[in-house]
């Protein structure tokens, strides 16, 4: 059976401010990654470990894959906890790389799975080239290597390099082979293009999710681009940003909650966890939203798949 929210009993809204007061400081943690994409535990551990650290409502958004939806799903409601599908698409805007995060849509739905497996079919040719180029600069047999950390062979990513440069002590940790090796200007870098903002927003409204720009601190954006970036992706029917985010600092949480609120968005909260030994924000572990605005799962309401209620046997 598919995890459609349209099959789903959705508990009605209660009223009054206690009702508002409680949804702001929700634990929701939306943004991860498990082996599906370039995380290192699987959906199951993900919800566990979700779970354990007191998550409510957790959403899997693996990279331009929902194959972990169904699992991740399973698993979060075995536990008790509310689930919101997710996904994090690869999008080319202004000659840069920005994601957009997708929640609350149907797994199921056939356009958006053709559209993520159009948007991951260059990764295995952009992956030989970082292999060539690599060993260009004087480290061998890099892809044969980096496929060893892959689970998903749809999915190959630089991550799975950097945990090979790391572990063949090319380099310290992820971050340094990112910084000399993985990107633009260096070395193993492959330049690509990922799926169109327009086509990305699309796929996940017309699948009945919400469109949410990704840690949008984190794009190297002129104000100018930035600004073209949220209009036009506002233009395209895109609801959402991430504020509180595993890559933003306090003062970005501050600036994209004024942005949110300039243009008129949802504000979702996300750790972006990737790895316990790599990733520096934990699920479930980050401040909650500025009070002023409006949390995606809010808007999300009718679209979370809720854990079936716990009866205490008597
Ligand atoms: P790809 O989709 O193959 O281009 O890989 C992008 C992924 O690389 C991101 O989702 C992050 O997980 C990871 N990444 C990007 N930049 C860095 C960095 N500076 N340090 C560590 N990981 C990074
Ligand atoms: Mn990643
Ligand atoms: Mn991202
Ligand atoms: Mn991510």
């Amino acid at each position: 059976m598919g995890i459609s929210a349209k099959t789903t009993t959705v508990t009605g809204a209660q009223p009054g401010l206690y009702n508002a007061f409680v949804s702001i400081l929700l634990n929701a943690d939306l943004h991860c990654h498990s082996v599906v994409s370039d995380g290192t535990l699987t959906p199951e551990a993900l919800a566990a470990r979700a779970h354990a650290n007191g998550v409510q409502l957790w959403a899997l958004t693996d990279h331009d894959e929902i194959r972990g939806q169904h699992r991740a799903a399973a698993a979060a409601h075995a536990l008790g906890m509310d689930y919101l599908t997710g996904v994090e698409i690869s999008v080319t805007f202004a000659d840069t790389t920005v994601h957009i995060v997708g929640l609350g849509f149907d797994a199921d739905d056939a356009q958006l799975i053709r559209g993520l497996a159009a948007t991951r079919d260059g990764r295995g040719e952009r992956a030989l080239e970082i292999g060539r180029q690599l060993a260009r600069a004087g480290i061998p047999d890099a892809y044969q290597g980096a496929l060893c950390y892959v689970d998903n062979p749809d999915l190959i990513s630089r991550t799975h390099f950097a945990r090979y440069l790391v572990d063949t002590g090319y380099c310290r940790d992820t971050n340094e082979v990112f910084r000399k090796y993985l990107t633009e200007g260096k070395p193993g870098y492959v330049s690509h293009r990922w799926a169109q903002l327009g086509n990305a927003v699309r796929w996940i409204r017309e699948a009945g999710g919400m469109a949410v720009i990704a840690h949008p601190a984190r794009y190297r954006f002129t104000a100018t681009e930035e600004y073209a970036l949220f209009s036009e992706f506002k233009q395209h029917g895109g609801q959402g940003v991430e504020v509180v985010t595993g890559s933003h600092s306090a003062a970005e949480y501050a600036t994209y909650a004024d942005m949110a609120q300039e243009f008129g968005l949802a504000a979702s909260r996300g750790s972006d966890f990737h790895s316990p030994g790599e990733s520096h924000t934990d699920l479930g572990t980050l401040p909650p939203l500025p009070g002023q605005l409006t949390p995606v799962w809010q808007l999300l309401a009718g679209r979370i798949l809720r854990a079936p209620q716990r009866t205490n046997a008597a």
